[in-house]
């Protein structure tokens, strides 16, 4: 099985981050896996949803949106507010990303803030929930770090890193993180999201007018898993360059692979 780009069946696309790229935001990451590339920007702020204060919930929130930009796509993308309602797939996306986040975020040590997550899409190219999810757990981490440098919080409210990766079934073959054109072609599609240490938050996997087996399910969680042990490793390197370093308590060294 060849692959447009020349990739093995279990590599991932190049992946980068550049960070501070929305300076007024507490952490802002412009992610790049191959060519999709997504704005995650998160602020926080004081208080926290009615519906926790009625409910008598402790600890913060975190909430998530998702969008792109009309200029992402190969022919424009209409903003959601142009039509007057929020696509369906935006929906489906952001809930995604603010589960990922949240299973690694914790909220009671947030205390009573919320955590605003925006992931904005740059360049479309497939796999760009799995790449806000990415991005977005760095940019949370930085924010954090800054209630911690700021005195807001003696220490940070995140368990680990999470990361996200695309697999599918292309010509009877799994193959990992896939590109828009792979993404058209592909029988099967999943999304992988899990923490550094290895744990799933959530797997989507559907099969597009196909079926796939338990063989290839089994090669694609695998396969998956790799691509986010790389993902986590990549992200540790930017984490590592700077003061940042503090960021990383000794029971969050990557454990997956
Ligand atoms: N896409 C697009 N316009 C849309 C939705 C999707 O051009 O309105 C393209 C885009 O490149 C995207 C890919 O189709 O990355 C795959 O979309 P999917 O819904 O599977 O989500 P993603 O893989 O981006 O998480």
């Amino acid at each position: 099985m060849q692959r447009l780009d020349g990739r093995a069946a279990n590599q991932i696309r190049p992946v980068s981050f550049e960070l501070g790229i929305a300076p007024h935001a507490n952490g802002s990451v412009l992610v790049s896996m191959g060519n999709t590339r997504v704005i995650c920007g998160v602020m926080i702020d004081d208080g926290v949803p009615r519906w926790m204060k009625e409910q008598g919930v402790i600890g913060g929130w975190l909430t998530a949106e998702y969008s792109m930009l009309p200029y992402s796509t190969l022919t424009r993308k209409p903003r959601d507010i142009s039509k007057g309602r929020l696509d369906g797939r935006s929906s489906e996306i952001q809930r995604l990303i603010g589960r990922s986040l949240r299973a690694v975020v914790d909220l009671e040590k947030l205390g009573a803030r919320t955590m605003y997550v925006d992931c904005d899409v740059l360049q479309a190219d497939g796999g760009t929930r799995t790449a806000a999810i990415t991005g977005a757990s760095l940019a949370v981490a930085i924010a954090c770090r800054k209630l911690v440098d700021d005195k807001k919080l003696a220490t940070l409210p995140i368990r680990s890193l999470v990361a996200a990766v695309s697999a599918g079934v292309l010509g009877g073959t799994p193959v990992l993180d896939l590109n828009y054109e792979e993404d058209k072609a592909v029988t099967v599609d999943f999304n992988l999201v899990a923490t550094e240490e290895g744990e799933f938050v959530e797997l989507q996997g559907s099969g597009e007018e196909a079926t796939f087996s338990q063989e290839q399910l089994a090669e694609m969680l695998a396969i998956g898993r790799k691509g986010i042990a790389q993902l986590v490793e990549a992200q540790r390197a930017v984490l590592s360059q700077d003061a940042l370093s503090a960021l990383t308590p000794n029971s969050l060294q990557p454990k997956l692979g």
